[in-house]
């Protein structure tokens, strides 16, 4: 069979992405590859197709436990036998699974790292003839990545421990050049084919939004006004995690919750009742999501900043995997620097030495400053996001809410010269909060401690709004008039004096702009809801796939994705070459499901 013989009889898809062609001829041709995609982009296809092409079986090593039983339970679904070890086995399964591995039974295993060094995994190493090694999720080899697994270290270990050294395939979405050359290095990959596809994912819609009054209410109202879509709302913390959770659930939203002081049995019910479609909100913390392969995820909201935009992108990533349009919305309020900043400090890694955890959290308080930019800044949000990745940018996208909203310029100079004198003034003693308090003239034990109720400037900006202060620090800051330096204090910058001779202007949201997006994003909601051409014969498709997926106890999109169904519903297929045709139908799946899906379509049909 060739490559796109194997792509559509067991994936169902008649071409192949961006890369994905490129890095599959290199693993078959014996040469290392090195693939950087971002979330969503289709990496597990770029092993998964030269698994099925070669001889022997192909190893996939990946952190990721749920996500193994997923994608094993989904290459089952579509005729590949695979299997997976890892922790979550029982002792029998876990033998009954290397007898069958070493009977050549599997064309793919997928393994943890940990396992890697056991005795008995590697029995099967030297006893099967392995294909080709996979490393998926290969940044978390790098210290300087921001998922550093120590057990990545070993990989190297067992492949060079091998008989015979397999081609190795490396995949990660952390595209950094750091990042990239650790990989290379830790895995020691020879002359890797190194593939970087974009990271731009057009679906995704961003957005965000700061100092609302209300962020739950906000997302009431949003998850209201969406209400047979399912998404995920990220909190900071668990007691917010359970707060969310309660008020959507009191006002009879189907939402559910997930963070690490749950028991492992409350997870992964939880886990599962968001995956097969029995809740349709996940409320979580940033414990949930890894391996996450739910395709039809509407929405990802953030309730607070998280620490990286690297951080960020992997959990938006999560939104829209089948391709359909999904919103990326972030809220911020300036609590959520101080709530990160505490949490980077609390690195206690007992694997790390001091020097390593100090480089470490150095850098980790840069991602959370360039983090914060992007959270307050007024221009394209997707190119600010592609700059950041090492890509040339966009300029404007016309698919985020700073792109879509209209500013006013409004000339700030005087207060941007003020807030400088002040932090000069201070002796640069001062972290915002207490330069904000200071000249705003609100005494408190901290200004007296430091003497500096009497300096002058006390109180100069008594009468700015303290919300806009905020906005007009982060520009300083943003803009290099500012920068922050030990223990979080405002510093003087090369830049600073400059402000005496430049005009600092602040893009603002016009006031009517407000109400114009509240009726864009109505639009927003009519369009998405109006994707399908048949929504009445799509949901009837979808109640199907519940039934069937009952049933079989999987996963709805691991039967079809929503795109599937979409598309389903759109060409109507009333025979099965027809059905064959459809995006997403191999054919183990249309031999297996056609007559039901045909059923289906056929009495809506006919009934028209
Ligand atoms: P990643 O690992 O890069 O995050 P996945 O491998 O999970 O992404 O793929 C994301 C989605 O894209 C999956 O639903 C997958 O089936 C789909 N996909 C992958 N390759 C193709 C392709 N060539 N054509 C259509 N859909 C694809």
């Amino acid at each position: 069979m060739t490559k796109l013989e194997v792509l559509k009889k067991y994936f169902g898809y008649d071409s192949f992405r961006e890369g994905q062609e490129e890095l599959i001829d290199a693993i078959l041709s014996g040469r290392d590859a090195l693939g950087i995609m971002p979330t969503g982009a289709g990496k597990s296809i770029c092993y998964q197709v030269p698994a099925m092409m070669l001889d022997g079986v192909a190893v996939v090593i990946s952190p990721l436990i749920s996500l193994m039983k997923d994608q094993v339970g989904a290459l089952n679904q579509a005729g590949i036998p695979a299997c997976y070890f890892n922790s979550s086995l029982s002792q029998h399964e876990y033998f009954e699974a290397l007898e069958l591995a070493k009977a050549g039974q599997y064309k793919i295993i997928y393994v943890a790292p940990e396992r890697l060094e056991i005795d008995s995994f590697s029995r099967i190493a030297e006893e099967c003839e392995i294909s080709f090694v996979a490393v998926d999720e290969a940044h978390c080899v790098s210290q300087w990545g921001q998922d550093f697994r120590p057990s990545y270290l070993k990989i190297h270990r067992f492949i060079g421990g091998l008989p015979k050294r397999p081609v190795v395939g490396a995949f990660t979405a952390t595209a950094t050049k750091r990042v990239r050359d650790d990989i290379i290095t830790d895995l020691k990959l020879t002359n890797p084919k190194t593939l970087v596809t974009g990271f731009d994912r057009p679906n995704l819609y961003f957005e965000t939004r700061q100092s609302l009054p209300s962020r739950a209410g906000f997302i009431l109202d949003y998850v209201k006004a969406h209400p047979n879509s399912s998404g995920i709302i990220y909190c900071i913390s668990r007691s917010k995690v359970e707060k969310l959770c309660s008020t959507l659930c009191d006002n009879g939203i189907s939402a559910t919750r997930y963070h690490a002081g749950l028991s492992q049995e409350e997870r992964r019910h939880n886990q599962d009742a968001f995956i097969y479609g029995d809740k349709l909100v996940m409320v979580a913390t940033n414990a949930f999501g890894m391996g996450i392969d739910k395709s039809d995820v509407r929405f990802v909201i953030h309730n607070g900043m998280p620490k990286s935009l690297e951080a960020y992108y992997q959990e938006v990533g999560r939104a829209g995997r089948d391709g359909l349009k999904s919103d990326c919305i972030l809220l911020y309020a300036a609590s959520d620097v101080r709530t990160n900043r505490f949490l980077i400090n609390q690195n206690d890694n007992p694997e790390l030495s001091q020097s390593e955890k100090d480089k470490i959290k150095d850098k980790e308080l840069e991602r959370l400053k360039l983090m914060t930019f992007y959270a307050t800044t007024t221009d394209c949000l997707r190119d600010y996001i592609l700059k950041y990745f090492g890509e040339p940018g966009c300029g404007r996208c016309s698919n985020c809410s700073n792109c879509l909203s209209e500013y006013e310029e409004i000339d700030v100079t005087a207060v941007a010269r003020k807030l400088v004198a002040c932090v000069a003034v201070t002796g640069q003693k001062c972290g915002q909060m207490i330069l904000l308090d200071f000249v705003r003239g609100v005494p408190g034990e901290k200004l007296k401690m430091l003497h500096l109720n009497d300096k002058k400037g006390f109180g100069c900006l008594k009468d700015v709004k303290p919300e806009k202060l905020r906005e007009i620090l982060d520009h300083l800051l943003r803009t290099g008039y500012l920068k922050t330096g030990e223990f979080y204090k405002l510093e003087l910058t090369e830049r600073s004096h400059d402000i005496l001779s430049e005009t600092v202007i602040l893009k603002v949201t016009k006031e009517q702009e407000k109400r114009k997006e509240r009726t864009r994003r109505r639009d927003r909601k009519a369009a998405s809801v109006t994707a399908t051409e048949n929504p009445d014969l799509f949901e009837l498709l979808r109640q199907k796939r519940s039934e069937l997926a009952r049933a079989e106890k999987m996963p709805p999109y691991i039967i079809f994705s929503d795109k599937t169904l979409h598309d389903m519903a759109t060409e109507q297929p009333l025979n099965e070459n027809e059905f064959m045709r459809l995006s997403g139908v191999g054919s183990r799946k249309c031999e297996k499901y056609s007559s039901e899906f045909l059923a289906v379509i056929r009495k809506f049909v006919l009934s028209k």
